[in-house]
């Protein structure tokens, strides 16, 4: 058994069960099963490795993760997918689902309790995640799931074109910052709009984020630090000179100074700045 790989079996799925796809939750259901096996594939799972499925939808992904994996725990917010759901678990002892809003789920005691294990164990996350909440999903994983390993998410090019800019670059911003400080990101996959029932408007991406052992650059804040960095890009148009202005209270002249001798160009605007400028540059002026 594979599971809903086409459009006309999504299609008949949805009229089996009553079902039509809600844009409120993203409900973008992934139809090719050649980039369904790729993106499984990519996780490199093994026996023994649990996962976290965030959205199974009708089950397609759910199928390639379970054979390759110990076992799946997908979390699923939309409880009229139950019984077009059943099927994966017919077919799959190692699924557990779990019909909860993900924002919502303490995560890593669901893998624990749901698989009656002892203790949390280490699990990656893959998931064609619906895109109106993919920055809070990906800060929820960053922020309070210490024993993933890695989270292999498909998201809409644009999102995943933000995290993966780099310093001088449009889409360079607080996202890309913000990601860097946790963790390491990388491209895996351009996926066309056609892959997807219903067809969104935007082609999307698969990428693998990876988070840090250690935050990448050490401050003496982290939450000035964020600050700062949410409020530089706040005027991303503005020269650093004036933002550090305003933000820390000082003098121009003042901001003028500590800037050049951290060698910082006082007429830099945030998006040439790279993450250890602006750690830099906020342990210093946060002093005064
Ligand atoms: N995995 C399926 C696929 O690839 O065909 C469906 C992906 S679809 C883009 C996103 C899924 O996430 C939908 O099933 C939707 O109901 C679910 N979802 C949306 N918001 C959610 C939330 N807050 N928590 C858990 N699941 C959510």
């Amino acid at each position: 058994m594979s599971g809903p790989e086409s459009i006309a079996t999504v299609q008949k799925m949805m009229k089996q069960y009553n079902l039509f796809p809600k844009k409120k939750w993203g409900q973008n259901f992934l139809v090719d099963g050649n980039i369904l096996n790729k993106i499984a594939d990519s996780c490199d799972l093994n026996q023994h490795e649990y996962v976290v499925e965030i959205g199974p939808g009708l089950g397609a992904l759910t199928h390639q993760l379970a054979s390759r994996s110990q076992g799946v725990l997908s979390i699923e917010i939309d409880n009229s997918l139950q019984e077009a759901l059943q099927p994966v678990l017919d077919h799959h002892t190692n699924v557990r689902l779990l019909f909860a809003d993900v924002l919502k789920v303490n995560i890593e005691s669901a893998i624990k309790q749901t698989f009656n294990l002892t203790k949390i164990p280490q699990y990656q996350v893959c998931a064609n995640i619906p895109y109106n909440i993919t920055t809070p999903i990906i800060f929820q994983l960053l922020e309070n799931c210490p024993n993933m390993t890695s989270a292999t998410l498909m998201m809409q090019k644009e999102v995943a074109q933000r995290i993966l800019a780099v310093p001088g670059n449009k889409e360079y911003g607080l996202l890309t910052l913000m990601m860097a400080y946790y963790s390491e990101a990388k491209f895996l996959m351009k996926v066309s709009h056609n892959c997807f029932y219903p067809r969104p408007e935007v082609d999307s991406s698969v990428i693998r984020i990876t988070p840090l052992r250690e935050k990448r650059v050490r401050v003496d804040d982290e939450n000035i630090f964020k600050q700062f960095c949410r409020a530089a890009f706040q005027k991303r148009r503005k020269t650093i000179l004036n933002i550090c202005s305003g933000f820390f209270k000082l003098e121009k002249t003042a901001v003028e100074k500590h800037l050049t001798e951290m060698g910082i160009s006082p007429k830099s605007r945030p998006e040439n700045l790279n993450i250890q400028e602006f750690a830099r540059i906020t342990d210093t002026l946060a002093q005064y």
